[in-house]
């Protein structure tokens, strides 16, 4: 089986617990408009199998301190599901913690099941909840959140533990309301370990420049401080 990659990070420390290999996928459905990805979203990338992907991670192991190990990144993992968890089983059968770093847009209530399988080798969740208001999260990423919410929920309900990440971004995300509300949400949720505000930072806007697009979020300033400090108090962010 294998995967298209977007590229490897070998010590990357800000996706999930410890030092961890990172593994950014290729292809996302999301068009998220502060993504500093935008090169992740169509086709491309280089192909791998999982096991080549596994020996390239597992170089590293001994570097995987502080609960560290491999997360799967993008993009948008769940949309190469068969190929991730082929690699999470081979990093298990070698004691890997591995994390899954994703939107959960692809997640469907109706069939709650679709993704048992990888998570089944999941030990961690790392849940990109981009807007906890459905129409401001559809002018944000092109989609509704409604599949995202339903996921969190399910892997609430299913025991997964998450870490909930949320970007905080002026004029869109960073609104006192719509931060009660998500810290409501996740209230509700069991499994929740850690809540990450992410600040608003336009350091893709260069990538943009370069696949010849608009930056879609031109002048909008990285979050102040303040704001980040108030983001956190509300959310209970452990970081
Ligand atoms: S989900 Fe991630 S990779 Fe996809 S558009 Fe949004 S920020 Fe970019």
């Amino acid at each position: 089986m294998t995967g298209r990659i977007h590229s490897f990070e070998s010590f990357g420390t800000v996706d999930g617990p410890g030092i961890r290999f990172v593994v950014f996928v290729q292809g996302c459905p999301m068009r998220c408009l502060y993504c500093h990805n935008p090169d992740t979203w169509g086709a491309g990338g280089k192909s791998f199998s999982a096991e080549e992907v596994a020996q390239t991670a597992l170089k590293y192991k001994s570097y995987f301190t502080g609960g560290g190990g491999v997360t799967v990144s993008g993009g948008e993992p769940l949309l190469q599901a068969e190929f991730v968890t082929e690699l999470f089983k081979i990093l298990k059968s070698h004691g890997v913690h591995t994390a899954l770093d994703t939107s959960g847009i692809l997640f469907d209530a109706r069939e709650p099941h679709k993704f048992d399988e990888l998570l089944s080798v999941t030990d961690l969740v790392l849940l990109d909840i981009k807007h906890i208001d459905g129409a401001e999260h559809k002018k944000l990423t092109a989609h509704s959140n409604e599949n995202v919410l339903a996921f969190a929920k399910y892997l609430s309900d299913t025991g997964k533990p998450i870490w909930i990440r949320h970007v905080l971004v002026p004029g869109i995300t960073d609104n006192d309301d719509y931060l009660k509300a998500l810290a409501e949400f996740i209230s509700t949720l069991k499994t929740v370990e850690k809540v990450e505000v992410l600040p608003y930072h336009n350091m893709g806007e260069v990538k943009y420049e370069k696949l010849g697009l608009d930056y879609p979020l031109k002048g909008v300033e990285p979050s102040t401080k303040e704001r980040v400090q108030n983001a956190k108090k509300i959310l209970g962010s452990k970081k």
